[in-house]
């Protein structure tokens, strides 16, 4: 009777891992799959040793011999078949290479069929040991042969792979192929001790709480689908940067040229075919630009950079973009601008200029008649200073059913009204998440038809002793600097064009070096440049790279270097200032740009 105890607390065990396993959502996987089999492979086994055991122990001496014979071998053969079930999981954890994987599974599967019919060939003797049935003769044998086979090949799977030793699904997987060993050595010594099943289904046991837990699965799983997704963004985020790159080069050029070309004796026609182009092209760096942005925020990497700045020269910069970006439209373009408000604050100014200018352009671009209001207004508690910025419109309005999707990239409203309206449908979910980023909040009122208005409210540190000055002036006379020489370092032979195109007009002696090796050939052989025009994104060696071998090379250099770089991702011109360079531009060179830098370094 107490041949019982063991298959009893097994089948107990193997029910409530069968309802466990089958009750939950499951991970579709092929190992998965297998365990199940296992798991079922084993119930049916326990089932089977309780009830031989029972008609054994109720009835040995009055029931035949034959009935108890063919239970035993179908209790020996669920043996082979949950062996080979262990081994192929095994393999596929470890390997999971799907061709060869369905390779061994069709082999073993022949495998077995042989091995049960050979099973069935083979002469089994029912043994009564004290009383205890137990089972021998070459049935017996022959499946612990097989058993030892499948063993001693699950091992070798093993030892194969022994680097993984310490992965998470390793270590259960060594437990497993120890206990079978153990079990088998224990039947092979005691035949009537009737262990197996019960060990079986422990090792169940061990692999539902370690390795086929369906929800440790399940998390796995996400864990898995969430790195290929950060993955694929971050490749997309990659692959827009690179874009952007490939894009900016030829724009530049595009701009710059025609730049050149508007101030050139040309006829009426040509030069506002002219503007035509420049318009296209620069919408079309508005749109770079704003999926660069967008994909930088989404990757978190874009960084808010404080520093003191003028509110007053911030605001009158605004006003004078907005009124030149209106145009010929007859709109009122009002300010309301808070006369107590500080001069200087601490903040990310070229974000919030960058929200503002989001808000005046969209303004300009839905309103076609009446006014345009930008108001700008301060409440100042402690040394924290709310900045409450409105830009309101008489345009064409939103809908109410809208206003919830405004802040959603690429979401452009009012598509039939707005068709001819240029837009990316990003300008507003950059606003929106920059505001995000700096703590503050943004709203928008709107009536269909009638007109708009965005508010914004960010929190800027107050500055009582400013350390800023204003702004180095910019000469808006003739800029010459005679005698000067300029160093543009750049692999792209348009750019390098581009280059000494628009430094034409300043008189400078321009040099050009097609690589940073050549670059630094030229310094060293010729140290006397006024300033260096560096590209970054250069092959071999980058730009921060060539400066960085200038430095070590050439003791106290100090000719000012410039980053120059299509890469004009905000957030930029602090990461080439903190690799030693002494400013930056970013291409398209804009004109006013180029003359601050020039008026900078060569003055
Ligand atoms: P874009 O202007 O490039 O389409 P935005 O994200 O800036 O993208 O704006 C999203 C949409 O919100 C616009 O397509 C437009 O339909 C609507 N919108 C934004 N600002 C205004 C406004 N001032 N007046 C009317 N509609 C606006």
């Amino acid at each position: 009777m107490s041949n019982l105890y063991f298959p009893i607390c097994g089948l107990f065990t193997i029910i409530l891992i069968v309802i466990l396993f089958f009750s939950r959502k499951r991970v579709e996987s092929k190992e998965t799959k297998l365990y199940g089999y296992m798991i079922l492979i084993s119930f049916f086994n326990v089932s089977i040793v309780l009830t031989e055991l029972l008609i054994g122990y109720f009835y040995y001496n009055n029931v035949t011999n034959v009935l108890l014979e063919i239970f035993n071998k179908i209790d020996l053969i669920n043996y082979i078949l949950w062996m080979s079930l262990l081994f192929l999981y095994v393999y596929h954890i470890t390997y999971g290479n799907k061709d060869v994987y369905n390779k061994f599974k069709k082999s073993i599967l022949v495998l077995d069929i042989i091995f049960i019919l050979a099973e069935f060939i083979m002469p089994i003797e029912i043994i009564n040991y004290e009383g205890s049935m137990g089972v021998a003769g070459m049935a017996t044998e022959f499946v612990l042969l097989i058993s030892s086979l499948y063993l001693i090949l699950i091992i070798i799977v093993l030892i194969l792979n022994y680097k993984r030793i310490f992965t998470k699904k390793y270590l259960p997987l060594i437990v497993l192929a120890l206990l079978t060993g153990i079990a088998a050595a224990m039947r092979t010594l005691n035949p009537t001790l009737i262990i197996i099943p019960t060990i079986l289904v422990f090792i169940d046991l061990i692999m539902y709480n370690t390795i086929e837990n369906p929800d440790l699965k399940m998390i796995e799983e996400l864990n898995i689908a969430r790195e290929q997704a950060e993955k694929a963004n971050k490749a997309k985020t990659e692959f827009l940067s690179n874009m952007s790159h490939e894009i900016r080069t030829p724009l530049n050029a595009i701009v710059s040229f025609s730049n050149s070309l508007m101030k050139e004796n040309l006829n009426e026609k040509y030069k506002e075919d002219l503007r035509c182009i420049v318009d296209a092209s620069s919408n079309l760096i508005e749109l770079v630009n704003g999926i660069l942005d967008i994909s930088k925020i989404e990757a978190n990497k874009i960084e808010i950079v404080n520093k003191e700045y003028s509110l007053t020269d911030m605001i009158n910069e605004l006003v004078a973009l907005s009124k030149a970006r209106l145009g010929e439209k007859p709109l009122d373009f009002r300010t309301k601008i808070d006369p107590s408000m500080p001069k200087y604050l601490y903040g990310d100014v070229s974000r919030i200029k960058q929200i503002c200018v989001n808000l005046l352009t969209n303004s300009i671009k839905y309103t076609n008649e009446g006014f345009i209001e930008f108001k700008v207004d301060t409440v100042k508690y402690g040394d924290i200073v709310r900045l409450i910025i409105t830009v309101e419109d008489s345009g064409i309005g939103i809908k109410k059913e809208d206003i919830d999707k405004l802040f959603q990239k690429f979401t452009r409203l009012d598509i039939e009204k707005n068709i001819s309206i240029e837009g990316s449908g990003l300008g507003l979910a950059i606003t929106k998440k920059l505001v995000d980023l700096m703590g503050g909040k943004i709203i928008c009122s709107s009536e269909y038809g009638k007109g708009s208005k965005f508010t914004v409210a960010i929190d800027q540190k107050a500055v009582d002793n400013p350390k800023t000055t204003k702004e180095e002036e910019l000469p808006s006379l003739k800029l010459e600097f005679p005698g000067k020489r300029i160093l543009v370092i750049d692999d792209n032979t348009l750019n390098l064009k581009v280059a000494l195109r628009v430094l034409e007009p300043y008189k400078i002696e321009v040099d050009t070096a097609k690589s940073g090796d050549e670059g630094i050939e030229k310094i060293i052989m010729n140290n006397n440049y006024d300033l260096v025009l560096m590209d970054d994104m250069m092959p071999n060696k980058t730009g921060i790279e060539t400066l960085k071998e200038l430095k070590e090379n050439i003791e106290d250099y100090n000719t000012p270097t410039i980053a120059l770089t299509a890469n004009a991702i905000n957030g930029m011109r602090e990461k080439y200032l903190s690799n030693g360079f002494n400013d930056y531009l970013s291409k398209p060179i804009e004109e006013a740009e180029l003359k601050r830098v020039l008026n900078r370094f060569l003055k």
